[in-house]
């Protein structure tokens, strides 16, 4: 028998509450990665992870990687920037500067369009970037930050990166299976996501799914790196149905769990479910006087970063701790330079969950008034 596990809230974006049975599903007989039965459910995950953006296995492909998130964004750039070829980075938050560092750290040429993080990029300076630059071949955005809050526009983007012939690479960590995407309506060409996050999986595995025609033709593209290249583990994929060098076999079975689990709430209820909880906590959080560094039509609707309250009183150390002993986990690590903290409705938690958490945090507040 299974027994029943501690159940944390974790508000902190990633990883994610998740359920008993996709914990449990780590609990397996020793096996090795190279047997059929396990190659099985590489496949069906495989295939789950391209049905959730409705892509199509005629086009798409969809590549597992072992590590966390930012190994993608890492593979991505690395893998598909040909000779004399330069990627435009479309740059609002703390992880599309990740990117830029990726290109920094490869010497892989790039054009940076940089923008303060709580607003948007203006499509116009997108649209002239491509213009000036005709040796740009792929652009490059943030679907959600996850630094602050703010929705990418990346459909429209995308239209101007296929308007000029440029493929479009996205970064969906933190909204793949949370917000609803279509691939192709959605003008994504590589998306790149990981089992902590949307899928409420666990952390260790992450995956690109992308258009196969252009892994294909990145085959004698300058090799930057050796265990992420992308045409490499595709190639093995194809040719064995595994991943290249040792893949985290138990979390690989909680992502397949996970995966069957979001079928089954389905996409739709799931989308429902986190708007919801976001709503709930932008109310609750509202009430209670705080001010948000995001303005609300361009926030995701999942993630909240928030204003310190301007008074002596108020620590958010104290406040963290609070939570903390009540099974509420809040982000204590700041990725901008303005005194805000993050609340996020990723995972398993439902309405039910944020108006339990709401009644701690003013308890929380509470006592910091009384010392
Ligand atoms: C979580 C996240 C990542 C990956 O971060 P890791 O620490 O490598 O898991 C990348 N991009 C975004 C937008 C994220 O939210």
């Amino acid at each position: 028998m299974n027994k029943k596990i501690k159940r944390n809230i974790l508000l902190n974006p990633g990883p994610a509450t998740t359920s008993d049975s996709v914990k449990y599903a780590q609990v397996i007989p020793d096996i090795c990665h190279r047997e059929s039965d396990f190659v099985e459910v590489l496949a069906k995950v495989r295939k789950d992870l391209l049905k959730i953006v409705n892509a199509d296995e005629n086009y798409y492909s969809s590549v597992l990687f072992s590590g966390s998130g930012t190994l993608c964004i890492d593979s991505v750039l690395s893998s598909l920037i040909n000779k004399n070829e330069i990627a435009l980075i479309i740059n609002n938050g703390n992880y599309s500067n990740r990117a830029v560092h990726v290109c920094q750290y490869y010497n892989i040429p790039y054009v940076e369009l940089k923008y303060p993080d709580n607003l948007l990029p203006s499509l116009l300076e997108v649209e002239e970037a491509l213009i000036d630059n005709p040796n740009i071949s792929l652009v490059y955005a943030t679907h959600h930050e996850t630094g602050t809050g703010i929705l990418n526009p990346i459909k429209e983007i995308g239209r101007l990166a296929h308007k000029y012939g440029k493929i479009f690479a996205v970064d969906t960590t933190s909204s793949f299976a949370m917000i609803p995407i279509d691939i192709k309506e959605d003008n994504i060409d590589f998306l790149m996501s990981s089992g902590q996050k949307g899928v409420m999986a666990m952390a260790g595995i992450s995956f690109i799914i992308g258009k196969t025609e252009e892994i294909e033709k990145s085959e004698f593209y300058p090799k930057r790196s050796y265990y992420c290249n992308l045409f490499r583990q595709y190639d093995f994929f194809k040719k064995k149905g595994q991943l290249h060098f040792t893949p985290p076999i138990q979390i690989i079975y909680a992502l397949n769990q996970a995966l069957d689990e979001i079928f089954e709430e389905t996409l739709e209820k799931k989308y429902q479910r986190h708007k919801q909880a976001f709503d709930e906590l932008y109310k609750g959080v509202k009430e209670l006087g705080f001010k948000f560094y995001v303005d609300k039509p361009i926030n995701s609707g999942l993630l909240l970063s928030i204003y310190y309250q301007d008074d002596k009183k108020f620590s958010f150390e104290k406040l963290y701790d609070y939570c903390y002993k009540k099974g509420f986990i809040i982000y204590p690590e700041k990725v901008i330079k303005a005194d805000t903290f993050r609340l996020s409705v990723f995972g398993t938690i439902t309405k039910e969950d944020i108006k339990d958490f709401l009644e701690v945090f003013k308890e929380a507040l509470a006592l910091m008034q009384k010392k």
